[in-house]
């Protein structure tokens, strides 16, 4: 990654489970709260920000479905709503420090948030607003790591979660595994390095999309990937 600004305009992935910290409740408005500032610098730089959050903290389908007959696609819904609880209290977080926001959702709920419609987002972010994207694609059986790659504006996706990049190895099995400055996307699949659902990473290689994963718990990481500092893991060609 080349210094310094290298990005005009980015994905920012925030993972449900990161909002999280290591709080008993499912968001710790210290982490919102510090996500706002770190965006607020790098909009103050002319960088133009879209936000997709997750809703792991709160609710997610693969681990509801099938208990109490609760069938896939009920569970999915339940988690996207989830996600757009987390973009509600991530755009008032953002609005009490004073950065213009708007959430899109990917199905209507008009009297919540805008629908998501792709040149409106565009023109948000050209007036410096933040724009944030929630209840994923939309649709059961996906993720919200398929949304941000479906979403992503300008060609990288910045993805924060809750470990510092991708380890060569799963870390909670094998203390000895290395985080990886870069790997390719096909090192990913092949290997199983499980940082994204398939149909996620397989989306990014089709398009050429960079994926930068870095740990959210760490001040200042989210300006520095911002900023095409390096940070975490660089998933590419
Ligand atoms: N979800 C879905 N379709 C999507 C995105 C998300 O059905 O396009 C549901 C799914 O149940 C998922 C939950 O929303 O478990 C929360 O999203 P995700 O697990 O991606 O959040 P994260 O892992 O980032 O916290």
């Amino acid at each position: 990654l080349e210094p310094s600004h290298k990005w005009r305009r980015v994905l920012l992935k925030v993972s449900g489970e990161a909002l999280a910290g290591d709080q008993t409740q499912n968001i710790d408005p210290k982490i919102t709260m510090s996500i706002a500032r770190e965006v607020a610098s790098v909009t103050r730089l002319g960088i133009e920000v879209a936000i997709v959050v997750g809703g792991g903290n709160i609710f997610r389908g693969s681990s509801w479905a099938g208990c109490s007959g609760l069938d896939r696609s009920s569970a999915d819904h339940i988690g996207m709503l989830a996600t757009v609880m987390n973009a509600i209290f991530l755009q008032a977080t953002m609005e009490s420090i004073g950065i213009p926001t708007r959430v899109q959702t990917a199905f209507r709920m008009s009297e919540v948030a805008e629908p998501y419609i792709r040149r409106r987002a565009i023109r948000h972010l050209e007036k410096g607003r933040v724009v944030i994207f929630a209840a994923g694609t939309g649709n059961p059986f996906f993720t919200t790591d398929t949304a941000a790659a479906l979403r992503c504006a300008e060609k990288v996706l910045l993805k924060a979660t809750n470990v510092d990049g991708v380890y060569d190895d799963n870390p909670r099995r094998n203390p000895n595994a290395c985080l990886l400055d870069s790997v390719s996307y096909h090192d990913v699949i092949s290997r199983d390095l499980s940082v994204m659902d398939m149909t996620a990473i397989t989306l990014c290689q089709e398009n050429d999309i960079p994926v930068v994963v870095f740990n959210l718990g760490k001040p200042g990481n989210i300006s520095k990937a911002i900023t095409g500092e390096a940070v975490g893991t660089l998933i590419g060609g």
